[in-house]
């Protein structure tokens, strides 16, 4: 369909014109409703600083979220807000635990080239 404001092409389910912003279906399902978490800012922090297979997942679905709610699917929002949500965690504590394994490792090291420099000694 298009745009009765600025006649630009935009999708069947559309709420809001991509173009110009007029509001489309004002009985829209997600008219009046508070967009789900996305995640966005969470999920690219992640995957510039901890893994970024799980940090792109998370970013897509956060995508998602905007994306869907726009198109006035209120629940599809919702689950991708929730998988958006999972990944971003997911990869927080993939991160954190490889970054702890990394201090024991380090820590082990030492510890053992000191135990050994003790027993040399
Ligand atoms: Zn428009």
């Amino acid at each position: 369909m298009f745009c009765p404001n600025c006649g630009s092409e935009v999708s069947e389910k559309a709420v809001v014109c991509v173009k110009c912003g007029v509001a489309l279906k004002p009985n829209s399902p997600t008219a009046g409703q508070v967009m789900p978490k996305t995640w966005l800012t969470e999920s690219i922090l992640v995957t510039l600083f901890c893994c970024l297979p799980f940090g792109i997942a998370g970013i897509v679905n956060a995508a998602n979220v905007s994306s869907r709610f726009n198109a006035g699917d209120l629940n599809g929002a919702n689950m991708a807000s929730q998988q958006a949500g999972k990944w971003t965690k997911v990869s927080f504590w993939v991160g954190l635990s490889a970054i702890i394994l990394y201090f024991v490792f380090v820590v082990f090291i030492f510890g053992v080239g000191s135990l050994a420099a003790l027993a040399n000694w």
